[in-house]
């Protein structure tokens, strides 16, 4: 699947939103990709997974590993298109962890997967969970890369590397335009 066909799928299934949003990161955008809003058509998400699973065919990890909650419906296509399971990595105290009886053995050969990478905090963290049981860490992939030059030590893919333009609140023009301001997944609020 190439960049603009992931792009149309998530036009197509409205989760490509426009408008003016307050990122994670405190920082405003005029567009937003909610990756929840693609992944509810299982078809999509199915062909998303296979997209991803594509590049990793020949390195035979038998585990795909998510941080919870993004990245498990992801991880669920990327192994049914492996052939392999699917697990996932949940916070709690801060840290991630897995729980529910998961385990990974020291054979396992493990890949990481999310929806949406920025900064690579949370699939750097993955990585971490799966390499302390005893997993060899094959590769990562996300859907989307919102990072730049994102340094993971291992094999990395994605299906859409963005560059969205994000603005200081103080200098942005849709703040300036007094457009009320929206955090993705919540109602507007008044700022
Ligand atoms: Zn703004």
């Amino acid at each position: 699947m190439t960049e603009k066909e992931t792009l149309a799928l998530y036009e197509k299934t409205g989760a490509l939103l426009r408008g003016h949003f307050r990122l994670t990161s405190g920082l405003h955008s005029d567009v937003y990709l909610q990756s929840a809003l693609v992944l509810q058509h299982p078809d999509a998400a199915e062909a998303l997974g296979r997209a991803l699973a594509d590049p990793f065919r020949a390195e035979g990890a038998r585990t795909v590993l998510a941080p919870a909650i993004g990245g498990i419906l992801v991880a669920h296509e990327v192994a049914r298109a492996l052939g392999v399971r699917a697990i996932f990595a949940e916070r709690q105290d801060g840290g991630l962890r897995l729980r529910r009886g998961f385990i990974i053995g020291e054979t396992d050969r493990v890949l990481v997967v999310e929806d949406v990478l920025t900064t690579g905090g949370s699939t750097r963290e993955t990585i971490q969970v799966a390499r302390a049981a005893g997993g060899r860490v094959v590769g990562a992939a996300s859907i989307v890369n919102r990072g730049r030059d994102v340094e993971l030590g291992v094999p990395y893919v994605s299906l859409v590397q963005i560059d969205l333009p994000t603005y200081e609140p103080d200098t942005c023009p849709l703040c300036a335009q007094g457009m009320p301001v929206v955090k993705p997944g919540s109602r507007p609020v008044a700022t």
